[in-house]
């Protein structure tokens, strides 16, 4: 292995990984399918990082982007491009338009692949570069499958990436581009199926979920998604009272909630932000109602970042434990706010414009009030919505 692609060190303050259901503590490791026994349940559910301790603040860091955060993080340093440090905007006008007091956009879409799967990236790569592994594979409805190929490329590390027909041609040039191979499977659960097979191959690493009912991706991966959280606070302070994330599997949701309740114990922040998953028809709202966890709910979206039929347990309980919620909006709102948030300046893909049909319509069921401060999660970058999408003008 040439010192380009030198293995990276995990953080000496990592003791080993916890799972999130039933709060079993395990040794490091991958557990690509969650934890064993939870599994065994017929309940799959993520394990996280477990440290011995945490630094006390983040002011004594002059790192920049994610880098700013690596004491919190499973590894000390990983194959970087620059992710991290995306802009998080006050956007006065959008917020009186919208009838709220303060109202954030944080502009993922700026990380190197366009998405915030890129802190996810970082990571996985590293951890597969670490366990000596040579390939990646992934299932990928775009974002991700892009985002990884980009990685692994910089990795040095070969990548095959499984899409449905549904991929767009902007995504299919983001993926082949990097060399990774793509294997086009009719849909999710098929993609998983390869996925599940091609993991038992030789120095094979599986980045995303495979197993239905799912898991979150690789948790040293999501372990990066705490980032986010951490941006939020230093760039709108301690007063957060809500944060929309749009959501499938949420891998997101979930690192979030890890990142808030960090930011607690080292006492920058009093108290979690209510997370709010968007979703384009009912999923993780009927878990809530009492459906199971691990039932498929179907409907049909043109937002193909939260797209599928499943959640996973770490999303509900994000939510459940942040006292937030889920809100389901429709795909002809979503195209017309994509349009606002443009005329406002960002200009988001259509998933993360769901953010703003959810705000509005949680406004409106009183569930977030107009005296609050709220942050949407724009996840990924305008350029990667095709525009003979639904309804677009
Ligand atoms: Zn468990």
């Amino acid at each position: 292995m040439s010192s380009q692609y030198a293995r990276h060190t995990l953080n000496p303050s990592l003791s080993g990984c916890v799972c999130i259901r039933c709060t079993a503590k395990l040794p490091i490791g991958d557990y690509f399918e969650g934890c064993p026994a939870c599994l065994a349940e017929g309940q799959p559910s993520s394990v996280v990082s477990d440290f011995h301790s945490l630094p006390i603040s983040v002011a004594g860091s002059s790192a920049r982007g994610m880098a700013r955060y690596a004491a919190w993080l499973p590894y000390s340093s990983w194959v970087s491009l620059g992710e991290g440090a995306t802009s998080c905007l006050s956007f006065a006008r959008l917020a009186e338009e919208v009838g709220i007091e303060r109202l954030f956009i944080k502009s993922e879409g700026q990380n190197p692949s366009g998405s915030h799967k890129d802190r996810v990236s970082c990571l996985t790569v590293t951890r597969a570069l670490d366990t000596g592994a040579t390939r990646i594979v992934a299932a990928s409805s775009g974002n991700g499958g892009a985002s990884l190929a980009l990685y692994a490329a910089a990795a040095g590390l070969a990548c095959s990436i499984v899409v449905t027909p549904a991929l767009t041609p902007i995504h299919h040039r983001a993926i082949t581009l990097t060399g990774a191979d793509m294997i086009v499977v009719e849909d999710t659960m098929e993609r998983w199926a390869l996925v599940a097979k091609m993991a038992q191959g030789q120095d094979c690493f599986p980045a995303t979920n495979y197993l239905a009912p799912p898991v979150g991706s690789n948790h040293f991966g999501v372990e990066g998604l705490k980032t986010v959280a951490f941006e939020l606070v230093e760039d709108i302070g301690p007063r957060i009272d809500a944060v929309l994330v749009p959501t499938s599997r949420g891998d997101l949701v979930w690192g979030l909630y890890a990142g808030f309740q960090q930011m607690i114990a080292i006492g920058s922040i009093e108290r979690m932000p209510r997370l709010f998953v968007v979703e384009p028809f009912a999923r993780l709202s009927k878990v809530l109602d009492g459906a199971e966890t691990t039932e498929s709910f179907s409907g049909a979206t043109s937002l193909f970042s939260i797209g599928g039929s499943t959640v996973t347990y770490q999303a509900v309980e994000a939510v459940r434990r942040s006292g937030g919620g889920a809100v389901v909006i429709d795909d002809a709102a979503v195209v017309r706010d994509a349009s606002r948030l443009a005329r406002h300046g960002c200009y988001a893909e259509l998933s993360s414009a769901a953010t703003l049909t959810g705000v509005e319509t949680l406004l409106r069921q009183g569930k977030i009030r107009s005296d609050e401060t709220v942050a949407l999660i724009a996840t990924s970058n305008g350029y990667k919505d095709m525009p003979s999408g639904v309804g677009l003008p």
